[in-house]
C-alpha cells in the first residue's frame, strides 16, 4: 500500500491490468476511494515478440477523457487508416477506409490504433502513483466475505495476511480470473484449439498504415502496422501447426507465412525480410453467465474472453469501465447526491444487464466471421469468394464490417443505453 494504513475503500479492483487501471483511474475522479490489488510488480518494458492490442476509435476517446492518450501516443501508435479483407486463393477482397468512416465522426482519421502493451499500461501507472488510488502489488486476494453492506478482504502479501473492506469489489483480473471463481459465478464458452501465435515482422514494402486480415479455412491471420514500419502478426493455428510454427528457424517460418498470407497480401507489404521471436496463446471463448453478483462486479477479460479475430477484447473492456461509471453518474444524478453506494446490487445488476448485450452482439459477429470463413463445406469457399467480391459493392454490408471495425456501432449502442430505473 502506499502507506499501508487504509483499510476502508469504496472500491477495490483486483486485477491492474489495462481494464483495472482505467476503472480505478475513472472512480477516483469522482471522488470514491479505490485500492487496486495487483499480483505481479508493474513491468512496462517491451517483450520479445511485442505483444500489441488494436484499439478502435471509441476506446481512444475513452483514453483520451482520462488524458492518458497523449501519453500513449508519445511513446508510439501504428495508425490503421486502411483494411483489406482477403482469403488466400480467392480472388474476392474488401477494402475499409478511414475515409468512409468520417461520415460518422469527422474527427475521425484512423479507423484504429496498435499499441504495445506496455505502452499502454506505463502512462496509467504513472497517473495512478499521481492519484490517491492505493496500489497494492505484490498482492493476492486469500478469501473474502461478502457481507450485505460491505465485502471483507483478506490479502495476501508475500507471508503477510491482512484485511481491507470495500463497498464494491470488482474483478479485473482476466480471464482465468480468481474472482470469479471464488464468487461462483459460472462461465460459458469453448476452447477453440486454436493458439493465436504472435510475432513482429519486416516486410521490404512495409505497411502504409494498413491493417491486412487473411482469412484461412484453419483460422484467420492479421498484420497489423505497427509504429515502426514493421507489422505485428496474429496467426490463429491449430495446436500442431502451432507447434511446428513455434519450433522452425527463422527462413522456414518466413517461407510458411508468406504461403499462409497468399500472393494477394504478400504483393502489397513486400516480401517478409526479418522476423522476431515468436509466441503463442490458447484461443478461447469464455462468458461469465453474470457479470455481477452482490456487491462484486466482473469487468474486461475476467468477465468475457472471446476469440481475437476481430481484435476487440480490450474495446469491449474498455466500455465495461464506460458503463460502471455511467451507472454510478446516473444514480449520482438520480439521487441528487455527490457520492452513492457503488455496491448495491441494483446498480451493479444494470451494469451486467447492459453489458450483457455488447458482449454478445460482438462475441456474436466474431463467432459468424470465424465460423464462415473457418467452414469447408462444398461451396463454401466459392460463395466466400463472391461474398467478398461483392462486399465493397453492397453499401449495407461494407458499411456493417466498417462500424465493428472502428467501434462505430458500440458508440452508438452505448450513446442508446437505458437508464436504470431505481
Ligand atoms: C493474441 C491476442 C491478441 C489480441 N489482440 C487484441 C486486439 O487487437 N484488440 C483488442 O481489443 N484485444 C485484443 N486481445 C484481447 C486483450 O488482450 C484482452 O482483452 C485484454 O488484455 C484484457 O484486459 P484485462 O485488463 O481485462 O485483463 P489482463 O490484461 O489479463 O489483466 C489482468 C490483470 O490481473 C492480474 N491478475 C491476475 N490474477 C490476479 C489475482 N488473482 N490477483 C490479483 N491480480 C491478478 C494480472 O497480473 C493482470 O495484470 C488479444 C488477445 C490475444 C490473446
Amino acid at each position: 500500500m502506499k502507506n499501508g494504513s487504509k483499510t476502508d475503500f469504496d472500491v477495490v479492483i483486483v486485477g491492474g491490468g489495462a481494464v483495472g487501471a482505467t476503472l480505478a483511474l475513472a472512480l477516483q475522479r469522482m471522488d470514491y476511494q479505490v485500492a487496486v490489488i495487483e499480483l505481479r510488480s508493474p513491468s512496462f518494458a517491451s517483450s520479445d515478440p511485442e505483444r500489441v492490442v488494436a484499439l478502435n476509435y471509441g476506446s481512444r476517446c475513452f483514453l483520451e477523457s482520462l488524458d492518458l492518450w497523449q501519453g500513449v501516443e508519445a511513446v508510439g501508435v501504428g495508425d490503421i487508416r486502411h483494411i483489406v479483407v482477403t482469403e488466400p486463393g480467392n480472388a474476392g477482397r474488401v477494402d475499409l477506409d478511414a475515409s468512409d468512416a468520417q461520415h460518422y465522426a469527422s474527427d475521425m482519421h484512423e479507423l484504429g490504433y496498435v499499441v504495445e502493451m506496455g505502452h499502454l499500461l506505463e502512462p496509467m501507472y504513472r497517473a495512478l502513483q499521481a492519484s490517491s488510488v492505493e496500489l497494492i502489488t505484490p498482492a493476492c486476494v486469500e478469501s473474502f466475505d461478502l457481507q450485505a453492506d460491505r465485502v471483507n478482504i483478506q490479502l495476501c502479501r508475500g507471508d503477510e495476511l491482512s484485511t481491507i473492506s470495500a463497498a464494491l469489489m470488482v474483478g479485473a483480473d482476466g480471464t482465468f480470473s480468481q474472482i470469479r471463481s471464488m464468487s461462483g459465478i459460472g462461465t460459458y464458452g469453448w476452447d477453440y484449439n486454436r493458439f493465436g501465435l504472435v510475432a513482429s515482422v519486416t516486410t521490404e514494402l512495409g505497411h502504409n498504415d494498413t491493417a491486412h486480415e487473411c482469412f484461412r479455412s484453419s483460422g484467420p491471420l492479421a498484420f497489423l502496422p505497427l509504429a515502426d514500419g514493421r507489422f505485428s502478426i496474429v496467426w490463429a493455428a491449430t495446436p500442431g501447426e502451432a507447434a511446428q510454427l513455434l519450433a522452425m528457424d527463422d527462413d522456414a517460418f518466413i517461407y510458411a507465412l508468406q504461403k499462409a498470407a497468399g500472393a494477394a497480401t504478400i504483393s502489397q507489404i513486400g516480401n517478409i525480410t526479418d522476423v522476431s521471436k515468436r509466441a503463442s496463446y490458447p484461443l478461447e471463448l469464455t462468458v461469465a453467465k453474470s457479470f455481477s453478483q452482490g456487491r462484486i462486479a466482473l469487468v474486461g477479460n475476467a468477465a468475457h474472453t472471446i476469440h481475437p479475430v476481430a481484435g476487440q477484447g480490450m474495446n469491449l473492456g474498455f466500455r465495461d469501465v464506460q458503463t460502471l461509471i455511467e451507472v454510478l453518474t446516473r444514480a449520482m444524478e438520480q439521487q441528487k447526491s455527490s457520492c452513492c453506494d457503488p455496491g448495491q446490487s441494483i446498480l451493479m445488476q444494470s451494469y451486467s444487464e447492459q453489458r450483457r448485450v455488447d458482449v454478445m452482439a460482438v462475441a456474436g459477429f466474431t463467432e459468424s466471421m470465424s465460423h464462415l470463413f473457418g467452414s469447408t463445406v462444398p461451396g463454401m469457399k466459392w460463395l466466400r469468394a463472391m461474398g467478398l467480391k461483392n462486399l465493397s459493392g453492397i453499401p449495407a454490408l461494407a458499411d456493417m464490417l466498417l462500424k465493428h471495425a472502428s467501434g462505430i456501432a458500440q458508440m452508438k449502442n452505448q450513446k442508446h443505453q437505458e437508464t436504470p430505473n431505481e
